[in-house]
C-alpha cells in the first residue's frame, strides 16, 4: 500500500483482521469526514496486528518507564477514575488498575480492542477496565476523569499525529488539576557521523567481488537517504552537543501548535570527522500536574547524563536525569528503544573540522496529504572554504 501510513513501529505491511471472538464490546462510530476515515482505517489496521504490540511491550525501557510512573503518581490514582487514550492489549490499563484506579476507560480504535477486553475478563478486571471500541474523538461516557495516560509517541515523537487525540481527551474529559502521564516531552537534533554505515551501503559499490560497480552509488544514495533512516546510533556517533528543537507541555499545548514547528539551530562540532546527516530524538517526562519549577531539576542530577545543554535554555537540564522525574529517552546516549533515532542523510558527507559552526534551520510540518506524515524540512550552512557559507535545504518525507 503506497499511501499507507506505517505505524510508529514500522513493523507491519500485511492486511488482516483481529481473528477471535467477538466480546460484548462499547463499539463507537466515527464522526469526522471521508477522506480523514481513509487515513484512519489504515492507521488502524497497523494496529490491529499483534506484532506491533509485541515489539511496544518488549520494549522495556518503554514499558518499565511507564510501570515506574504510574507506581510513582500512585497516590494520584488510586481510587481514581483514568482514561488510557490508545490502550492497545490494555497494558497501562492494567498497571493503572494494579496502582489502584477505581475505573479505567481504556480507548482503542483498533480492532486489538477485542483481545484487550478478553485479557480484562481473563485477568478479572472487567468491572474495572472498560474497553471502549473506538476513536477517543467518538466515545462517550458519564464521568469526567482524574488522569489520563497515553503512549502516543512517534519517530521524531510528532510522526504518527497521535498527540492530536490525547489534546483532544484532555480538552473534553480531564478534570481541572488531573494528571497526564507522560506530562512534557521534548525533541532534540544533532548533526552525526556514520561512516560504517556509508561504507556498507555506498563506498561498497566501489569494488564488488572486484567488480567497478560505482554507477550504482547515485541510485544507492537515492534509496538510502531520501528518506528518513530509523536506525540506532551511539553517542560516539554525535558531533555536538544536541540542540532542543521543541519543548511540549502536555497540559497546555494545542493541536494547532503541531501543525508546524520551526527552530533555528547553530551547533559547533567538538571534534573533526565527516558529517553525514542530522539525527533526531526525543524524551518524555512524567511529572504531576503542578508545575515543577526548572531549577529543581537541574538539581537533581545523578550525574549520569552526558547530554547538556547547547544554547543554556533551563528547561533543557530537565534531561539530567534524577531519582525524581522519570524520563523516557530515546537518546543515543540511552539505552536504544524501538524508537531508535531518525537520520536524515546528507547525499555527500561534509568534512567538518573541531569548533567549526553549523546552523540553520528546521521544520517539522504534518504533510497536507496525511496529516499522520511528517514532512521534515531542514535548512543548513557550514562555514567551510568548499561550501563558502553557502545554505542548502533538504526535504523529506516520513511516511
Ligand atoms: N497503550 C498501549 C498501546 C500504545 S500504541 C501500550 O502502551 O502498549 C498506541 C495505540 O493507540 C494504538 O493501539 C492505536 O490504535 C491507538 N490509538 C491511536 N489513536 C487513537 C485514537 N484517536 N483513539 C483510540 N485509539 C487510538
Amino acid at each position: 500500500m503506497e499511501d499507507e501510513p506505517q505505524s510508529k513501529r514500522r513493523l507491519l505491511q500485511q492486511k488482516h483482521t483481529a481473528a477471535g471472538i467477538h466480546a460484548p464490546l462499547r463499539v463507537f462510530h466515527p464522526s469526522s469526514s471521508p477522506r480523514r476515515e481513509d487515513a484512519d482505517r489504515s492507521y488502524f489496521q497497523s494496529y490491529s496486528h499483534i506484532g506491533i504490540h509485541e515489539q511496544m511491550i518488549k520494549d522495556r525501557v518503554r514499558t518499565d518507564a511507564y510501570r515506574d510512573a504510574i507506581m510513582r503518581h500512585q497516590n494520584l490514582i488510586s481510587d481514581k477514575v483514568v482514561m488510557d487514550v490508545g490502550c492497545g492489549t490494555g497494558i497501562l490499563s492494567i498497571f493503572c488498575a494494579q496502582a489502584g484506579a477505581r475505573r479505567v476507560y481504556a480507548v482503542e480504535a483498533s480492532e486489538i480492542a477485542i483481545q484487550a477486553e478478553i485479557v480484562m475478563r481473563d485477568n478479572n478486571l472487567s468491572d474495572k477496565v472498560i474497553i471502549l471500541h473506538g476513536r477517543v474523538e467518538d466515545i462517550e461516557i458519564e464521568e469526567k476523569v482524574d488522569v489520563i495516560i497515553s503512549e502516543w509517541m512517534g519517530y521524531i515523537l510528532l510522526y504518527e499525529s497521535m498527540l492530536t487525540s490525547v489534546i483532544f481527551a484532555r480538552d473534553k474529559w480531564l478534570k481541572p488539576g488531573g494528571l497526564i502521564l507522560p506530562s512534557h516531552a521534548t525533541i532534540y537534533m544533532a548533526p552525526f557521523t556514520y561512516d560504517e554505515m556509508y561504507e556498507s551501503t555506498i563506498n561498497f559499490w566501489r569494488n564488488v567481488y572486484g567488480i567497478n560497480m560505482s554507477a550504482m552509488i547515485p541510485h544507492a544514495k537515492l534509496c538510502a537517504f531520501e528518506e528518513p533512516a530509523i536506525e540506532t546510533i551511539g553517542g560516539e556517533n554525535i558531533l555536538t552537543w544536541p540542540s532542543e528543537i521543541k519543548y511540549l507541555d502536555c497540559y497546555t499545548v494545542a493541536a494547532r501548535d503541531l501543525e508546524s514547528i520551526t527552530t533555528e539551530y547553530r551547533f559547533r562540532s567538538l571534534v573533526q570527522a565527516p558529517l553525514h546527516g542530522f539525527a533526531f530524538w526525543f524524551d518524555v517526562e512524567f511529572n504531576g500536574p503542578a508545575v515543577v519549577p526548572s531549577e529543581s531539576h537541574s538539581q537533581l542530577t545523578d550525574g549520569s547524563s552526558s547530554f547538556n545543554s547547547s544554547n543554556g535554555s533551563s528547561h533543557r537540564k530537565k534531561r539530567v536525569k534524577s531519582d525524581q522525574v522519570i524520563v523516557l529517552s530515546t537518546s543515543p546516549e540511552e539505552a536504544p528503544t524501538h524508537w531508535q533515532q531518525t537520520l536524515l542523510y546528507l547525499y555527500e558527507p561534509i568534512e567538518v573540522k573541531q569548533d567549526q559552526i553549523i546552523e540553520g534551520s528546521v521544520t517539522l510540518a504534518q504533510c497536507k496529504e496525511n496529516s499522520r506524515f511528517m514532512n521534515i524540512q531542514l535548512q543548513y550552512r557550514f562555514c567551510t572554504s568548499s561550501t563558502g557559507g553557502q545554505s542548502f535545504v533538504k526535504e523529506s518525507v516520513l511516511r
